[in-house]
């Protein structure tokens, strides 16, 4: 995520990612021409599937199903992973994306237990893994406002549904059925059990959300944001019980690659687990507010994992996490690991942080540069970022408790 703090937008302060009028970066979207949908109070569509649980004015929380104004295989709306496959460029994700309008209700969390018919509908959406066809009403014309934060990718138009109805069929697969319909089996179970299965985050990041996952009595609806990090994290610990039981990697490791303004260094050590992310955002920006200096967030953690949440880099911390264990799992072994994201100004609108997992799962499928030490590794990153090393050096805990280690060793010996 940009390396700024809690929910006010950097670039107009608004809450929540409700940009004023007046917001740079809402502006600079708004410029396209092609990216506003033509507004429809009625609308016959097919969601690809997809469902956002809204934050705001929580636990009575608005489930929206998302469509575009279009019937047929409408999955591409929705797969974070194709974007990327594809190379879309920010520009590609909101002209998609703001095609997508959000059909929304109001639930309380604890709804979830006793759906109505129209939870029971955004449910079985959440749970299918197909497109389907559906017929939307609005109470009024729905309300074109951008709510584009730096975790859930951005949509269209939003408003308060009269009516929300499936007409097409649904196509949910018998594993998924069959986690849903165990209500003992405990939120975090069902989660690992759907990601060995080959489900990924983003299917199961849905079920959750609708309320579909967990003990019977404990489920609820969870809002994506807040989704998307708890399923991120819980696969984590899951993967990081496995990667500690193998040896260390036995030469310094460097992987690379960027997109959309976004240039990942990715350094792995010969140690026991360990884990940062330092992201270094380049002055000018519409976000940095003019700023001249570099802003720099970092989270980290050592060998027992994370207690608390990350909360300076905030989701974009798990999504590279999950990436670089999926990594050490599959080749069976453990490292200390460092990622550094140089944040350039032409990320000037976020889209969501499936595109850090997506762009580290992609660059470990790389051949890695070899190195001896991490001197040299440093030296490398300074001929490719930017920001040199003397401005983040110092603010890297592992770097610094790196060099304390060997000074006392050497000291010892
Ligand atoms: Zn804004």
């Amino acid at each position: 995520m940009m390396p700024i703090k809690s929910n006010l937008c950097p670039a107009c302060n608004s809450q929540l990612w409700r940009h004023r009028s007046s917001c740079p970066v809402l502006k600079r979207i708004l410029l396209q021409k092609d990216f506003k949908p033509k507004i429809k109070q009625e609308l016959f569509g097919s969601t690809p599937p997809s469902v956002l649980v809204g934050e705001w004015n929580y636990p009575k929380v608005n489930v929206g199903l998302l469509l575009p104004q279009e019937q047929g295989n409408t999955e591409i709306y929705d797969a974070p992973k194709e974007w990327f496959n594809k190379r879309y460029n920010i520009e590609d994700v909101f002209r998609l994306r703001l095609n997508l309008f959000n059909a929304k209700k109001s639930f309380l969390t604890t709804n979830a237990l006793n759906p109505d018919k129209y939870l029971q509908e955004m449910q079985i959406v959440a749970a299918s893994t197909a497109s389907a066809d559906a017929e939307v009403v609005f109470e009024k014309r729905p309300f074109f406002a951008l709510h584009f934060d730096p975790h859930n990718a951005p949509f269209g138009p939003s408003g308060l549904a009269k009516k929300i109805e499936i007409t097409g069929d649904v196509k949910i697969d018998r594993k998924i059925e069959y986690v849903i319909s165990d209500v003992d089996l405990k939120a975090e179970q069902a989660i690992k059990n759907l990601y060995r299965e080959g489900y990924d985050v983003y299917n199961i990041t849905k079920m959750l959300s609708v309320g579909l996952l967990g003990a019977k009595i404990q489920r609820k609806l969870v809002p994506t944001r807040w989704a998307i990090t708890a399923v991120d994290s819980i696969i984590i610990k899951s993967l990081l019980n496995e990667v500690k039981q193998y040896q260390e990697i036995d030469q310094y490791m460097l992987f690379e690659t960027n997109y959309m303004g976004n240039y990942f260094e990715i350094i792995l050590m010969p140690k026991k687990w360990m884990f940062e992310v330092i992201e270094i955002a380049v002055p000018g920006a519409d976000w940095m507010l003019g700023r001249k200096k570099p802003i720099i967030a970092r989270d980290y953690e050592f060998y027992e994992g994370r207690k608390d949440y990350a909360s300076n880099v905030a989701g974009g911390y798990y999504a590279a996490e999950i990436a670089v264990l999926e990594f050490l799992a599959n080749i069976k072994r453990q490292a200390g690991v460092i990622v550094l994201r140089e944040i350039r100004p032409e990320y000037y609108a976020p889209v969501g942080v499936w595109k850090i997992r997506e762009c580290l799962r992609d660059a470990f499928k790389q051949k890695p540069i070899i190195f001896n030490g991490l001197d040299e590794i440093i030296k490398r990153i300074d001929e490719r970022f930017l920001i040199k090393s003397n401005f983040w050096k110092e603010k890297s805990v592992l770097l610094n408790f790196i060099k304390r280690q060997k000074t006392i060793d050497g000291f010892i010996k």
